[in-house]
């Protein structure tokens, strides 16, 4: 039996351990920023700093087992193969990659969900993060949106939750994932929900704008994964809907869009409130210096793996065309892009703001496009309702704030809209 399978296998064992979690108190950890030191956390050349744990019941975080043909890989061939894949890697003990899904060794119950969704391989951020992420120890991911990132972090998820013991009344959650939108957090929890059905796992999203009835129900219920949007999580928090005190795994996704979105202050309050061991991975498109500032304070001793360039920020898959045009040409030139391109299929178009992005869909359905546009100031109803009158293809134009984007973007990549036109400023 995989060592994975501890907590399915003999859920009695667990009870014992379940009531003396030992995350007693109620207030959280005080400040989990790991070090004010202005150095990096993650600089191989220093030693890693030793955690205040007093208090604190250990937890099993490292489930790696490295496979017989993976140790057999020369240093050559693991060299030969990150250049292959654009695999760039920083830390000390940075484990191989995986070429296969059989050299993961994953638990038989999530190798049943990849067989189901039909994947050939790991994708490169898997193939090295995959690893990393079974050892326990923090990492940083700089990968695109599209490079299989999220069941990077998802599938060690679902494994640890296993490992742990079984929820007891009143706790929170053993994951969490902060994510800076709606959109994001959806598509994170619709993975959660296909790969930890098998092993019965719950998972929840907690995000704003829509009523929160729903949401407590589920937090009151019991979820081992939470998916949340920093303010309404907050909001759970303060409200003692929810507590962190079993979080053992957390993963902040686009962690340059939080921080561009402004939620430094709410990230922050909320890993205040998580123990310092936890395991931490932290994701972001881009490398920007803010980015860097904050993992350095969040992480210990952290991995990194790098796919591709560093200030990667578009898919490599989607070709793009860029016309530089003055302001009085491009409604015109958008029209005659559309002329061009409408065809039937969905065509997206992005904005800078939202009041253009409405002055434009007015205009569009004027002259007779059939367009609707979704934005921040729109209500999650009616975002709701944009949103399924595009998918099923009534509204086939929707105009959209650079907000949506990322979420948006992602159907693009997995072929739901086949089209993204270029952005109309
Ligand atoms: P993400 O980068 O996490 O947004 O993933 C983009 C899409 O790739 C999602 O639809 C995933 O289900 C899919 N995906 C994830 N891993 C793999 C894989 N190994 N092979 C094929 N598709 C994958």
């Amino acid at each position: 039996m995989s060592r994975y399978d501890s907590r399915s296998s003999d859920p009695s064992s667990y009870r014992d351990r379940r009531s003396d979690t030992g995350f007693g108190g109620s207030s959280g950890y005080g400040s989990s920023v790991r070090s004010s030191s202005s150095k990096s956390e993650h600089n191989s050349a220093e030693p890693p700093r030793k955690l205040d744990l007093d208090g604190l019941t250990p937890f099993e975080k490292n489930f790696f087992v490295e496979s017989s043909s993976v140790a057999a890989m020369s240093q050559r061939e693991v060299e030969e193969y990150r250049q292959q894949r654009e695999i760039t890697v920083e830390g000390r003990d940075v484990p191989k990659p995986v070429k296969s899904f059989r050299d993961m060794g994953f638990p038989d119950y999530v190798m049943q969900e990849i067989t189901k969704a039909g994947f050939v391989e790991p994708t490169a951020i898997q193939s090295q993060g995959w690893p990393m992420a079974l050892k326990g120890r923090d990492l940083i991911g700089i990968a695109e949106t599209g490079s299989g990132k999220t069941l990077a972090y998802l599938l060690p998820a679902i494994v640890h939750v296993n490992a742990q013991p079984f929820l007891a009344p009143g706790d929170g959650p053993i994951v969490l994932v902060l994510a800076p939108t709606r959109e994001l957090a959806v598509q994170i929890q619709q993975e959660a929900t296909k790969f930890g059905a098998s092993s019965r796992i719950k998972s929840t999203c907690i995000y704003g704008g829509v009523p929160k009835g729903p949401q407590v129900r589920d937090l009151q219920k019991g979820v081992e994964i939470v998916i949340a949007t920093p303010g309404r999580l907050i909001d759970m928090l303060e409200s003692h809907n929810t507590n962190l005190r079993r979080v053992t795994y957390l993963v902040l996704d686009e962690a340059d869009r939080m921080l561009d979105m402004g939620f430094e202050p709410q990230i922050r309050k909320i890993v205040s409130q998580i123990r310092p061991d936890r395991q931490t991975l932290y994701w972001s498109a881009t490398w920007p210096k803010e980015v860097e500032q904050l993992a350095r304070q969040f992480l210990y001793n952290p991995y990194k793996v790098i796919i591709g360039s560093q200030d990667l920020k578009a898919n490599h898959a989607i070709r793009q065309h860029v016309d530089i045009v003055s302001e009085s040409q491009k409604y015109n030139k958008l029209v005659k892009l559309l002329e061009d391109i409408m065809d039937g299929s969905r065509i997206l178009i992005f904005m800078d703001t939202k009041k253009g992005c409405d002055q434009i869909t007015r205009q569009l359905r004027m002259d007779g496009w059939p367009a609707l546009s979704i934005h921040g100031d729109k209500s999650q109803a009616e975002r709701d309702w944009v949103l399924s009158e595009f998918k099923a293809g009534k509204s086939p134009i929707m105009t959209a704030t650079d907000v949506a984007a990322r979420g948006l973007a992602f159907l693009c990549l997995i072929g739901w809209l086949p089209h993204i036109s270029q952005p109309v400023q």
